[in-house]
């Protein structure tokens, strides 16, 4: 019999696409994330700057969909085509996409999953407010909430953290997540003063990977001029550790340099790091399920890197959890 209880920990696209197709079975869901909203790396940033307030697309960058599934979700959030034929962008934002997908879903937002315990069947969720978790740092001493018994667990998260939490309950399936490997990025956010003579996408230019004029983006205000700047693979993990004012002011540089330009100061800059962008290695199986413990997990990581993967895993993993 398929579980009637299931945790999705994470609300990603996976953790999002999972939740909305069992939602439409007799099926009781909780779903927890971190974030200050769904979406996971569909990030938008937003901040006030330079009295304006600002928009930037700083995770994924345009999304393609090769298969019914995806299409249909870009359609229903009003996705639109940028920058060329195929490709689509949320609008007004990346994170449209994500939250359309979450309309009407009741979400445990800023909630950090810290631990799973408990036995097949009565499956306990222990889960802290984000704001006292720093990452790389252990977890507080704060006691957790604890949600539960669930019969089932979805761990919609990149891999390595999905495999952190499901060392202690299924070592075994833990152990299947070590071959999967990520690439970091790193992704600035800028705000220039008046319009760079460069066209509106620039790829692999030096250690830039990829940069693109954020505000010419439909449904963008136009009059801003904004850019996301992601460093290429070996850059961002040869810079990994580096504070992110740090690599702001690197990366930076690079753009100029890599550009020929002479760029005007910026009125607003920031760098992000993903330390789990892109998936360099993925499972090579759509999904991971355990019917005799009820522990699965969905991602991009299962088939490959980009947003589309994460909806199509999340869709494998519903029917085996359906034919349970
Ligand atoms: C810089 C960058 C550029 C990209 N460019 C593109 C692109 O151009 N095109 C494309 O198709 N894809 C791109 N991608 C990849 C795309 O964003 C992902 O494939 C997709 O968003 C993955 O969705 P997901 O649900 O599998 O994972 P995620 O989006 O990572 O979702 C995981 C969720 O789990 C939550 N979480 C993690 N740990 C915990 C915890 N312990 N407790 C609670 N919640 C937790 C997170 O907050 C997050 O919301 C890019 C990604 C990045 C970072």
């Amino acid at each position: 019999m398929p579980p009637k209880d299931i945790a999705i920990i994470g609300a990603g696209l996976a953790g999002l696409a999972c939740a909305k197709t069992l939602a439409a079975y007799d099926v009781r869901l909780r779903l927890f994330d971190k974030g200050r909203g769904p979406g996971g790396r569909m990030a938008t940033r937003r901040v006030e700057a330079g009295g304006h307030v600002l928009n930037f697309d700083h995770g994924a960058q345009y999304l393609t969909a090769h298969g019914p599934a995806f299409a249909a979700v870009l359609d229903a959030a009003r996705a639109q085509e940028w920058p060329s034929a195929g490709r689509h962008v949320g609008v007004p934002r990346m994170s449209s996409v994500p939250r359309a997908l979450a309309e009407g879903m009741d979400i445990d937002l800023m909630r950090h999953v810290t631990a799973i315990t408990g036995a097949p069947g009565a499956w306990q969720v222990h889960h802290l407010d984000a704001r006292l978790v720093r990452p790389g740092h252990p977890f507080p001493t704060q006691t957790p909430e604890v949600d539960g018994p669930f019969e089932a667990v979805v761990l919609a998260l990149p891999a390595p953290q999905a495999q952190a939490l499901l060392a202690g309950p299924a070592p075994h399936l833990a152990g299947v997540l070590e071959a999967v490997r990520f690439e970091p990025c790193w992704s600035l956010m800028l705000a220039f003063p008046e319009r760079l003579a460069l066209p509106d996408t620039i790829r692999d230019a030096g250690p830039i990977g990829w940069a693109a004029r954020d505000s010419s983006k439909p449904g963008r205000d136009a009059s801003l001029e904004l850019w996301v700047v992601q460093a290429g693979p070996a850059w961002s993990r040869a810079k990994l550790e580096l504070t992110a004012e740090a690599a702001a002011a690197a990366l930076l540089a690079e753009f100029a340099q890599a550009t020929g330009q002479v760029l005007p100061t910026p009125y607003f800059s920031a760098a992000h790091r993903w330390r789990h962008a892109l998936v360099e290695t993925p499972l090579g199986a759509p999904c991971l399920w355990d019917a005799q413990l009820g522990l699965g997990a969905a991602g991009d990581w299962c088939i490959g890197a980009r947003a589309e993967a994460a909806v199509d895993s999340a869709a494998a993993l519903v029917a085996a959890i359906r034919s349970t």
